[in-house]
């Protein structure tokens, strides 16, 4: 059995290796790199399965269909590619990605050499309108501080960006977490997660600098339109 949640995307586009060679049964969601509606499929060779919501099985059945065009294989390999640009341009400014590089969408910068934490930087990238997620590394001896933030590429690529807009991307990245440095310079190493948001949302000059961020990303951002939404 397989769980190809995350690379189901990948899987169906041929830009890596796909389970059904070597499994019976095949689970998956259907809205990460597959870019679907959320919901989730199982494949088997035989058998029923009940509880059916036609509305869900609409909007799969629309993603699959994508998945089979020529556009979807090319979105996938420029997913990978975006990727691998915001590894290295991450790297070149000195971050220290857990896998050295990236084969996938995804990928798990360590900050534990800059001398912070996921959770603190996730905190500040938000308040500047950028999406990611805390997630430990290697290494951690507690989740309740991981030390890694994890950044993917397959909603940006959606949107057109290529590998010179990544590169950008990154150093948005990368001012946010020196804005995390230095709020958390100012409120203490030993400062809690709560102390530190406290000092984010309270602190004029942080506010200042990170809505400053903010609307530098946000205004990136309108250059790219949204599916769904008018072009403006
Ligand atoms: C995301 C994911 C799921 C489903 O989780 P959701 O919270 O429904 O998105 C299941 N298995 C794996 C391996 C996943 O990555």
């Amino acid at each position: 059995m397989a769980d190809m949640a995350h690379i189901s995307g990948l899987v169906a586009a041929g830009v890596v290796p796909s389970p059904f060679e070597h499994c019976h049964v095949v689970s998956t969601t259907t809205h990460k790199t597959l870019r679907g509606c959320r919901a989730g499929m199982i494949f088997y060779r035989k058998g029923l399965q009940g509880g059916p919501h036609n509305h869900a099985i609409a909007g799969v059945a629309v993603a699959l269909k994508q998945a089979m065009t020529p556009e979807f294989r090319v979105y996938q390999h420029q997913v990978v590619a975006n990727c691998r640009v915001l590894a290295e341009t991450l790297m070149e400014l000195g971050y220290k990605v857990v896998t050295g590089g990236s084969d996938n969408h995804l990928i798990l910068v360590d900050l534990r050499s800059k001398g912070t934490d996921g959770g603190r930087a996730e905190k500040v990238l938000e308040a500047c309108s950028i999406a990611c997620n805390k997630n430990t590394c290697p290494g951690d001896r507690s989740a309740l501080r991981p030390s890694g933030l994890r950044l993917g590429t397959p909603a940006l690529t959606s949107r057109g960006l290529l590998e010179k807009e990544f590169q950008k991307v990154a150093h948005f990245i990368h001012r946010g977490i020196e804005l995390t440095l230095q709020i958390q310079s100012d409120v203490g190493v030993k400062a809690t997660l709560k102390e530190f948001k406290e000092k984010l949302a309270g602190d004029e000059k942080h506010r200042r600098a990170i809505r400053a961020l903010r609307e530098e990303v946000e205004s990136f951002a309108s250059l790219f339109p949204l599916p769904g939404l008018p072009d403006f």
